[in-house]
């Protein structure tokens, strides 16, 4: 079978370090195996997302020296645009009797989540056993349900390709999880469980923060009819202090990035905290596809120095 990878941005803003680490093995994933390799904009909440970052996403990419074979800007590819295939991946989970109406406000969400779960933990979302009359009295007072699914109170395990095997039960790790938010907004949840089938991926590379994710949307596939992807999650770049660097570090991301180095300083940067190289070199991402292993790449988190 082919393999079908793809990146998956939200354009919120300029990526950092974490996000091209991520786009880089995504990409080397998929080129070593000769697969292909595409773009998706997850740009679903339109109050964080832009179509403009959406395009400087796609410029970084390039000037990397990382390519797609499909998808890109156009509307196809986006998930503002998307919404008809989320209705009908909905619709057939209402039709199995999993999903009902949360009118909790989000403080009472937050106060109520499970314990892995934040916001979104629905365990013990009274909202499930609303009889139809308290329904229609709160639809009357103006209230507009946000949707969850009921979470099974069964293990799933799904084996990562890089960290090996990863197990939840999902009732009590992650409880009736979102999705659809009450301002119409669909969840990430569902939406990337419906293009990752509708595209046929069938390697997600990504990074540790979302491992927590993919029982749930392994889960969801198998409702959903399709084979769950192969996961291969990669660890999370940490500073020497041992913090996670985010968006917030300005420094690292590609507007200060781009200012100070070339592509090929980058990529090598990157390749080498990747284990791919002995030392600091630079290198193109095309240079690098015959280098490539998973064998190669730490398993734990990977402190990076300044660039
Ligand atoms: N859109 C997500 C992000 O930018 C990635 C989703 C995924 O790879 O499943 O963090």
């Amino acid at each position: 079978m082919a393999v079908r990878g793809r990146f998956a941005p939200t354009p919120s803003g300029r990526m950092h370090l974490g996000n091209l680490m991520a786009a880089l093995l995504a990409w080397l994933d998929v080129r070593s195996q000769g697969g292909v390799m595409v773009l998706r904009i997850e740009d679903l909440d339109p109050q964080r997302t832009s179509l403009a970052w959406a395009q400087q996403l796609a410029d970084d990419l390039r000037w990397l020296g990382l390519d797609w074979d499909e998808g890109g800007l156009e509307p196809d590819w986006r998930q503002s645009c998307r919404g008809a295939y989320y209705q009908a991946a909905f619709d057939k989970l209402r039709g199995l009797g999993l999903v009902y109406p949360c009118y909790c406000s989000r403080a009472q969400r937050l106060a109520a989540g499970a314990p892995h779960g934040g916001e979104e933990g629905g365990a013990g979302c009274r909202c499930l056993h609303l009889s139809p009359a308290e329904r229609a009295a709160r639809e009357e007072a103006g209230r507009r349900p946000a949707w969850r699914v009921r979470a099974p109170g069964e293990t799933v395990t799904v084996v990562d390709g890089h960290l090996g095997p990863y197990a939840q039960d999902l009732a009590r790790d992650c409880g009736d999880f979102i999705l659809r938010r009450s301002d119409g907004v669909w969840a990430y949840q569902l939406a990337v469980v419906v293009d990752d089938g509708l595209m046929g991926i069938n390697r997600v590379v990504r990074g540790a923060d979302l491992l927590p994710s993919a029982p749930r949307q392994a889960w969801l596939h198998r409702l959903l009819g399709h084979p769950p992807p192969q996961f291969c999650h990669l660890p999370l770049l940490v500073d020497e202090s041992g913090r996670r660097l985010a968006k917030r570090d300005r420094d690292l991301d590609l507007e200060a990035l781009r200012a100070r180095h070339s592509p090929q300083e980058l990529t090598g940067y990157l390749a080498w905290l990747a284990g791919l190289l002995p030392e600091r070199e630079s290198v193109t991402p095309a240079q690098l596809i015959p280098l490539f292993s998973w064998a190669k790449v730490p398993k734990k988190e990977i402190v990076a120095p300044a660039p």
